[in-house]
């Protein structure tokens, strides 16, 4: 092995560099170990609270549109659900580590989606109407 501080070559297993009296890294690397196993267990623990959130907003949102849970709260209730599952959703991005900008893009990228959605849905109902003007126009002709 080599010292990290001179960089000398000593024998495998030192404490301390034969040649500068540098500390040598087996104390080094085993002390370095449990930080990093502490750090990822801190990512760990910030982006289990979130999730918790995101899914308790989704299971409340959930539970309002499609049974009915909540009486006649459920509307109210579905968009309570729908905000925290949203401020869940991102919590949780930004805890395993997307930037800002990232999470931008992404709600952006969602939101023109939704108004895709919403621009073939009036399509379709466009040519619904045509079609039924369509419909009836022949059935007035055959008259
Ligand atoms: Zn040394």
């Amino acid at each position: 092995m080599t010292c990290p501080k001179c960089n000398a070559v000593i024998k495998d297993g030192s404490n301390f560099c034969s040649k500068c009296g540098a500390k040598c890294n087996t104390v080094a690397t085993n002390n370095s170990k449990p930080n990093e196993q502490q750090q990822k267990n801190e990512k760990h623990g910030t982006f289990i609270i979130p999730l918790i959130i995101s899914i308790i907003g989704g299971l409340i949102t959930y539970l309002s549109v499609f049974h009915d849970a909540f009486g006649g709260a459920s509307g109210f209730m579905a968009v309570v659900g729908a905000i925290i599952l949203f401020g869940g959703v991102i919590s949780l991005a930004k805890a395993l580590g997307m930037s800002d900008e990232e999470i931008n893009d992404a709600i952006e990228k969602a939101e023109e989606r939704q108004q895709k959605e919403k621009d073939i849905k009036e399509a379709n109902r466009i040519w619904n109407d045509a079609q039924r003007d369509y419909d009836r126009y022949n059935h007035s002709i055959k008259k």
